[in-house]
């Protein structure tokens, strides 16, 4: 336990922690039932197109979600711009800026315009309020993101879209096992797409899907997720590879055994961090519904410099040099990405609040590979720093501070390890 600010890493004392403690380390289902599967999947000689692993994991989702078809896919960038393109978006879409840069990049892509559309800071959802301002006649959608797996005002949204005459795609990337006003996310929209990553809480190694109630756009899906072929040597359509192959739908349907341990392992995590982190001035962290079902798989801070003094940035710099390698999504939004921030050096005017929340925001360590014991410890190292905020900027000031990777999501590349 450390006493002082004096035994704090940055200032030369030694790290909390040996190995680094990442933000997204993958859950993990049981061992010997993912052997089983493997086993038979090579006994079957049958690793892609469509296989039966793919088709049990379609019917799965679909049936936890509520929804009529599922369409089981590579990744989530994939899935967002087959929906994208199945949707016939084009000229202009409506999207926030905050969130992760695959959103924005489905649809440059494809040459359509992102609008970056500011946040409401209560829930860092898409404001519909200035969804409206956005609309020109170029405007052919919106894609709403539920960042942390907290929903969008959708009902709001739905309107706006109904109105306009727009299409709607909501990007759920987070937001797998959630829920909206007691209806599961995935069911909202023309379509909402998933991602399973490996850093989201339930994972196919690599893999997402496009879920939606539309029978005819599902079957646009699944001709176009696989080069248009509709049955030997008939092509019909346009199309690309974005099918999930069966080691990755196998990987699902054994997560999906263990995904209620992994939503409670998150749910306590979360109550731990929440306990630890009361009444500390100038650290919030952001807020789940109890009503709804929430996966928990992201412990987000706020931190609000005018009571902590001490800084987001410099805040990351003592968690890192403890071996916390805290991550400030989604900083420093999509506008101020590359191609965006040179096509539209000024978007940050309409931007005020994506671009205050952008300086607030804090990712900590949670999921299976984190422990109650560890939690405590992140705690107590953001308490000390926090307690003399003055004292801990002052001797940092002048200190090096340590630089994130300027590739922002390059945990995406670290080697994906088991935990203990
Ligand atoms: C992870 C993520 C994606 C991309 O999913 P991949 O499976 O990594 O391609 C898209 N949108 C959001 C909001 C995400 O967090």
């Amino acid at each position: 336990m450390k006493k002082s600010i004096d035994d704090l890493a940055i200032f030369g004392g030694s790290p909390s922690f040996q190995e680094p403690l990442h933000v997204g380390r993958p859950n993990f289902g049981d061992r010997s039932r993912l052997f089983e599967r493997i086993n038979d999947m090579l006994d079957r000689k049958w690793l892609s197109n469509n296989g039966p692993y793919v088709q049990e994991f379609e019917r799965r989702v679909a049936d936890m979600i509520g929804v009529k078809q599922c369409i089981a896919l590579c990744n989530g960038t994939i899935a967002l711009e087959i929906a994208i393109r199945a949707l016939e978006l084009k000229g202009e879409v409506i999207l926030p800026s905050f969130t992760f840069v695959a959103t924005a990049h489905a649809l440059q892509w494809q040459e359509i315009t992102p609008v970056f559309c500011d946040i409401d800071p209560n829930t860092h959802t898409i404001d519909p309020a200035c969804i409206e301002k956005m609309i020109t006649p170029r405007t052919t959608g919106i894609i709403g993101v539920n960042v942390w797996g907290r929903p969008c005002d959708i009902e709001a949204i739905e309107k706006i879209a109904a109105e306009h005459h727009l299409k709607l795609l909501f990007d759920s990337a987070h937001g797998f096992g959630c829920s909206a006003k007691g209806k599961m996310l995935g069911g909202f929209g023309n379509a909402e797409i998933f991602s399973f990553h490996p850093t989201k809480f339930f994972n196919t190694s690599e893999g997402g899907a496009i879920v939606t109630n539309d029978d005819a756009l599902a079957k646009k899906i699944r001709l176009m997720k696989n080069f248009g072929f509709s049955g030997y040597d008939n092509v019909v359509y346009v199309g690309t590879n974005g099918k999930m192959n069966e080691f990755s739908a196998l990987t699902g349907l054994t997560n999906f055994e263990s995904i209620d341990r992994f939503i409670s392992v998150n749910s306590m995590n979360y109550d731990s961090y929440r306990c630890e982190l009361n009444h500390i001035p100038g650290i919030s962290l952001i807020q789940y519904d109890k009503q709804e079902k929430c996966n928990f798989q992201y412990i987000v801070l706020e931190i609000d410099e005018a009571n902590t003094v001490l800084s987001r940035d410099q805040l990351v710099d003592i968690l890192c040099a403890e071996n916390i390698l805290a991550r400030r999504y989604f900083y420093p939004g999509c506008h101020k990405m590359e191609p965006y921030r040179s096509y539209f050096p000024h978007a940050g005017l309409m931007l005020p609040e994506t671009e205050k929340l952008t300086k607030r925001v804090l990712s900590l360590p949670t999921g299976t590979a984190v422990s109650s014991d560890e939690i405590q410890k992140i705690c107590q190292i953001i308490r000390l720093s926090v307690s003399d905020g003055y004292e801990t900027t002052k001797r940092m000031q002048g200190k090096f501070i340590v630089e994130p990777p300027s590739d922002a999501h390059s945990f995406k590349n670290l080697p994906i390890m088991a935990s203990a």
